[in-house]
């Protein structure tokens, strides 16, 4: 008997939209209870390739992690979290490969890449990567605490006092991604580790949300939204209401409250 991968009770769900503006919808989610795992992935790269390549990032991400159960180390906690940190990144670094593998079996596929934002939870840990411009937020105590970094042009400008946010949010370069998965063979893929807390509520997005709803909004939603399917309904809403102009996908997990 392996230890169970996930200590931690949560509540679940997820929507994605094509939104108001777009003809397919290149966004994927994925959520696997027994894993632990729950992802966000955006596809970009035109003709519809875009599906494609946010479809093999979230199923190889999820394969991976299957086919490689986390080591068990006798060595001690810190080892263990290690390996765990590692296999995330690895099962990431995998999907990169595997969407470049794609492109080289057809050329017709040339281009397409995707991001990434995924939430492990593992052995009451919970482990945070991404690579490209989907993001992961908590909110606890009312608070709204954006985990990931964007990998993308605009945050760059904004990090070196170039740009503030709200000229970010409509610069023509807003959706210019510095690292996708499907771009270089190697990949730098920003994993962190999150304490977990009763009532942390978490929101994993792609850009489309927040490309037109503002963090300040998003929490008020987060705040006011009690069921997470009518929280994901009103995210998509809030996107939509605002032009819609990007495919939009949510996924919002909440940690059960304390002997609840
Ligand atoms: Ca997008």
């Amino acid at each position: 008997m392996t230890p169970t991968a996930t200590a931690v009770s949560t509540r679940c769900c997820a929507r994605s939209d094509v939104g108001r503006a777009r003809r397919h919808n290149e966004d994927r989610f994925v959520i696997d209870g027994d894993e632990g795992l729950y992802a966000v992935t955006d596809g970009m790269g035109g003709h519809g390739n875009g599906e494609i390549a946010a479809g093999i990032v979230g199923e190889t991400i999820a394969s991976y992690l299957k086919e490689h159960p986390a080591p068990w180390r006798w060595e001690g906690a810190e080892a263990r979290a290690q390996a765990r940190v590692d296999r995330l990144r690895r099962a990431v670094k995998e999907a990169n490969r595997a969407v470049l593998r794609a492109v080289a079996a057809n050329p017709q596929l040339e281009g397409m890449g995707a991001t990434a934002v995924v939430l492990l939870a593992d052995e009451g840990r919970l482990l945070v990567a991404n690579v490209g411009d989907s993001r992961a937020y908590r909110l606890r105590g009312g608070e709204l605490e954006q985990l990931t970094s964007d990998h993308s042009w605009v945050s760059e400008q904004v990090e070196a006092g170039y740009l503030s946010q709200s000229q970010a949010r409509k610069h023509p370069f807003r959706s210019v991604v510095t690292r996708a998965l499907g771009g270089d063979e190697e990949v730098v893929v920003d994993v962190r580790e999150v304490k977990p807390e009763p009532g942390d509520r978490f929101l994993l997005c792609s850009d489309g949300l927040n490309a037109v709803v503002s963090d300040e909004q998003i929490r008020g939603l987060m705040l006011d939204v009690g069921a997470p399917d009518d929280l994901c309904r009103e995210l998509v809403d809030a996107a939509n209401r605002h032009g819609g102009p990007d495919n939009v996908t949510v996924l919002v997990l909440d940690l059960d409250d304390a002997e609840s």
